[in-house]
């Protein structure tokens, strides 16, 4: 059942505390059923009011930064399915354009990661001499590694696409559509491998995509489906409050990924975790009605239920620690940097209320050194910048870089202390 927003301003479930929004944060429309199966037996169990619509759009001053648009965030969770979603999710604010800077290549973990799953896909699919279609490409570094190792000739969709120079190289069969996917582009889904990398978590429709593909599919049984999408139950046992922010909208567990696809009509033969276990990698072929779940990784329903009814706590530990953390800092003088300027960073920022507890914000990636942080408006500086603030303290939004980061402080001949925010 969906509401208009005039049905359901201002009320609240029984019990819920009441809480005070800032007059320009809002909220979509209130879900209540699952986006995802359908079912009505959702509970809601997370809130972040007023934070930023984008996380990854580049802002060239901090008043700008600052000005971006606010929403409320409600993450409410299907006991049916495990699907978390933003109850109150409003698609008209969302505006994805070239101005947008996601890529993480520039960091050697990452692309020696990208690398190694490229291989993997193009070995498991079979690519060489055949088409791979991305959906929701981003600036196409992947698409283009993946058709060049594999021998394939690619399409990207994105609207954020831009052609930067030092991205990939040229001599390979890819071409770009810069705009959302929508039905203008089915004919282009006649491809032997579908690719969706890190996209199924900003739609808020994901059943809509998922079916869409299937029809497209039709009754070709060797074109695969490949999907990589952030693991949410990592984040939810975790507490990892930094990596639940507006732009995403859907979180799905393996299990809650692979129902979804099943109950589409595909067969989902790949399903693991990746990246130290924060990416879903899951491969599917289409068959002719809802499969069966087979997989050791889909079986999380009971785990989901569990760890969501001990996220509030969890979360509630992890604030009050870093809060606790950055005031001391403050207070003993220490300079304190974060190094990531990506959607963590800003989470991290907008949901603790950091002000100048924070000097500045590291980030290897050029295109977004001299930018601000949406939201906060904290700076966004490169690495050697960061020397002449001779920090005390640099903390790294996402553990998997630590030991990137440490040997990239080290060398700059800094004495800083390095933690990852996942510490406590
Ligand atoms: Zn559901």
């Amino acid at each position: 059942m969906t509401h208009t927003l005039a049905d359901v301003a201002p009320a609240h479930e029984v019990g819920e505390e009441t809480s005070t929004r800032s007059v320009d944060a809002a909220r979509g429309p209130e879900r209540l059923s699952c986006p995802c199966c359908g079912n009505s037996r959702t509970v809601h169990f997370y809130s972040a009011p007023a934070i930023p619509v984008h996380s990854c759009i580049l802002l060239d001053t901090p008043e700008a930064a600052r000005a971006l648009p606010l929403r409320d965030l409600e993450l409410s969770y299907c006991q049916t399915c495990g699907f978390i979603f933003n109850r109150v999710f409003d698609t008209k604010v969302m505006h994805y354009s070239e101005r947008f800077e996601e890529s993480q290549h520039f960091s050697e973990t990452f692309s020696g990661f990208a690398r190694k799953l490229a291989a993997e896909i193009a070995e498991t699919c079979d690519i060489a001499g055949k088409k791979v279609v991305e959906i929701g490409c981003g600036k196409g570094e992947f698409l283009i590694e993946l058709c060049q190792l594999g021998h394939a000739t690619g399409v990207g969709i994105d609207p954020g696409y831009r052609p930067d120079k030092g991205r990939g190289s040229a001599e390979v069969d890819v071409r770009f559509i810069v705009d959302f996917f929508s039905d203008t582009y089915s004919n282009e889904l006649d491809a032997d491998v579908i690719l969706c990398r890190h996209t199924l978590e900003h739609i808020d429709e994901p059943r809509n995509l998922i079916r869409h593909i299937r029809r497209t599919i039709a009754d070709k049984p060797n074109v695969w489906v490949v999907f990589e999408t952030p693991d949410a139950k990592r984040v939810i046992q975790e507490g990892a409050f930094w990596d639940i922010y507006y732009e995403h909208c859907s979180y799905f567990s393996a299990g809650t990924h692979a129902r979804l696809f099943r109950a589409a009509g595909l067969e989902v033969t790949g399903l693991s975790l990746q990246y130290a276990g924060q990416y879903i990698i899951q491969y599917a072929q289409a068959v002719g009605a809802a499969s069966t779940p087979a997989l050791e990784l889909e079986d999380d329903l009971e785990a989901m239920d569990d760890l969501v009814s001990a996220f509030p706590g969890r979360v509630a530990r992890l604030q009050s620690y870093w809060k606790d953390r950055l005031r001391d800092a403050k207070s003993a003088g220490r300079q304190v940097v974060l190094w990531g300027g990506g959607s963590k960073g800003v989470s991290f920022l907008t949901t603790l209320g950091v002000t100048d507890e924070v000097k500045a914000v590291v980030d290897v990636n050029p295109f977004k050194q001299g930018k601000f942080m949406p939201g906060t408006g904290h700076p966004v500086i490169s690495p050697l910048q960061m020397a002449s603030h001779a920090p005390d303290l640099v903390i790294v939004m996402n553990p998997i870089y630590l030991e990137e980061i440490s040997t990239q402080v080290n060398a700059l001949g800094l004495q800083a202390e390095v933690v990852a925010l996942d510490v406590p």
